[in-house]
């Protein structure tokens, strides 16, 4: 196992930078007990990062950090003390180490004939980074990327390993309790969990109960997406999806948006990919598929923010204009990447806010007046369009959607003009009036009042497992003292 002492890790925004005592890139579990019972001794805390594709403190210490890059196999789910009769097909259950990056997975599934059952916009993070904070894509009947997960070995305090997974009464745990306890005699070193609370404490621990070694996910047969974008504005998408009319939308819909006013309305994008069994012959359109043009315009934004700011919100109307596109087909996995746009280094917060009542319409109604309103006092512009995905309610306790389907509200500013994070806080401060929960990977200023407000029933729940887990605090940190964890 590779480690090393004092080297600096960066995220990959640009905007977290740490340089912790210890450096470790583990090879195997073993490794990941090692490192916890070596930074037990040495009184130092412990965090695994991702791929560091967040943009929040969620990943770092400044004690031993723990990196991915040696754990990103595929193993065998036929060595994991399954029961003889399981909730889903043996083979949709694929057990992998917590490192293989969604792009590694995609492929390794692929070849094999299978698919992650919904993905986010991008795949270079790692899979545990992504279950982590509650990753998602988009669609209202389709749950966060944590909800994959079946089963999970995490590595925690002392040492020990669990194995933690449903209980047996919801019907929904894969492993046979007599062949684990063949296969790991001692429970001081390796216990199995199969209980609800712990299972959704677990699924989205934001790096504090432990380093997760492995997960197995449930996956599905490869299928294909087909994809329109089609042009509308905010006032007719409001028509179409006021009266709770979102949860009627098909499979993955979600909006992108002008969150200002041109020729008094705000242009607005859907995009719906729909399931079919119809082949695509049509290329992607050149905006989504060629960086070179999106370099370009985000170059001219840079500009226009310090020559022309008000010129900014022209701009984002041609930018949503360029993604039109009626029909684009292929496999899920490349449909689902909104392509190279994930490439321009931005900024961005992301707030979830509950579906019911037309909450979510109340919110970006609220978004884009606070961003009118920075514009017109301060001349400071959001230079991205804004995101509004919708994702189905989960069990995981400390998820953004957890107890509520939820609207996520995605806010960005290219990385390098300066206003772009005071207006997320502005956006963040008015979004609290409409019920909002940050997402855990991205930009925000979670303190621990409110977040006892945000999960109230929940949160004493997640505690309960993490005393246990984090029994001598050695996944304690910057991050869990900000918000309060
Ligand atoms: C270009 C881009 C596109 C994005 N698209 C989306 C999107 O479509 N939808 C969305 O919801 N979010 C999106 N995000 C946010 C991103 O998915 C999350 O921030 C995600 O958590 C990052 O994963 P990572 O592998 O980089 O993990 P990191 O950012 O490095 O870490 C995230 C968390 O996971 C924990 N963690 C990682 N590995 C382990 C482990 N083995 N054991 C325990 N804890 C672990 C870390 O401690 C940390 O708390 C995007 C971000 C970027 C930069």
């Amino acid at each position: 196992m590779r480690k090393e002492t004092r080297s600096t890790w960066k995220n990959w925004a640009g905007n977290q930078t740490v340089t912790p005592e210890l450096s470790f890139w583990p090879d195997t579990r073993d490794d990941v007990v090692e490192i916890v019972r070596e930074a037990e001794r040495k009184g130092l805390p412990v965090r695994a990062v991702g791929s560091g594709h967040s943009w929040s403190d969620v990943a770092w210490t400044e004690g031993c950090l723990v990196y991915p890059q040696g754990l990103t196999r595929i193993l065998d789910i036929d060595a994991y003390q399954l029961r003889a009769v399981l909730p889903v097909p043996k083979r949709h259950l694929v057990q992998v180490e917590s490192g293989i990056t969604i792009r590694a997975l995609n492929a390794a599934l692929h070849l094999r004939g299978l698919a992650l059952i919904n993905l986010g916009g991008y795949d270079g993070q790692t899979i545990c980074g992504v279950t982590s904070t509650s990753t998602h894509g988009s669609g209202i009947d389709f749950l966060p990327l944590c909800d994959f997960i079946r089963s999970m070995e995490i590595v925690a305090s002392g040492g020990k390993v669990w194995r933690i997974e449903p209980s047996v009464k919801s019907g929904q745990s894969i492993t046979d309790p007599d062949a684990f306890a063949a296969a790991f005699p001692n429970r001081e070193t390796h216990e199995l969990v199969q209980d609800d609370d712990w299972f959704h404490a677990a699924m989205v621990g934001m790096g504090c109960l432990g380093i997760i070694y492995s997960v197995v996910l449930e996956v599905r047969d490869k299928f294909l997406l087909k994809e329109t974008r089609e042009l509308t504005t905010w006032r007719e998408a409001k028509k179409i999806l006021s009266g709770e009319r979102i949860r009627l939308t098909r499979e993955h819909f979600e909006l992108l948006l002008n969150p200002y006013r041109v020729d008094g309305d705000n242009r607005c994008l859907i995009t719906r990919r729909v399931e079919t069994d119809v082949p695509g012959d049509r290329e992607r359109s050149i905006y989504i598929k060629y960086k070179a043009v999106l370099d370009v315009s985000a170059w001219w934004v840079r500009l226009l923010s310090t020559i022309w700011p008000s010129k900014i919100k022209n701009t984002l109307d041609s930018a949503i204009e360029a993604l039109v596109d009626d029909d684009f087909t292929d496999q899920s996995f490349k449909v689902f990447h909104i392509g190279d746009a994930n490439d321009i280094r931005v900024l961005s917060a992301e707030y979830a806010v509950p579906v019911d009542g037309d909450t979510w319409i109340a919110a970006v109604d609220s978004l884009m007046e606070t961003a009118e309103r920075v514009a017109r006092e301060r001349k400071q512009y959001l230079t991205v369009p804004v995101a509004v995905r919708f994702v189905k309610g989960t069990r995981a306790l400390l998820s953004p959607m957890h107890g509520r389907d939820t609207c996520m509200l995605e806010v960005i500013g290219l990385r390098d003009v300066k206003p772009t994070e005071s207006i997320l806080k502005d956006v963040e401060q008015a979004l609290h009036a409409h019920d909002v929960r940050p997402h855990w990977g991205q930009v925000n200023h979670i303190t621990p009042e409110r977040l006892r407000a945000m999960y109230p029933d929940s949160l004493p729940r997640w505690q309960a497992v993490h005393v246990r887990m984090n029994a001598r605090r050695t996944f304690t940190g910057p991050f869990t003292r900000r918000v309060g964890l």
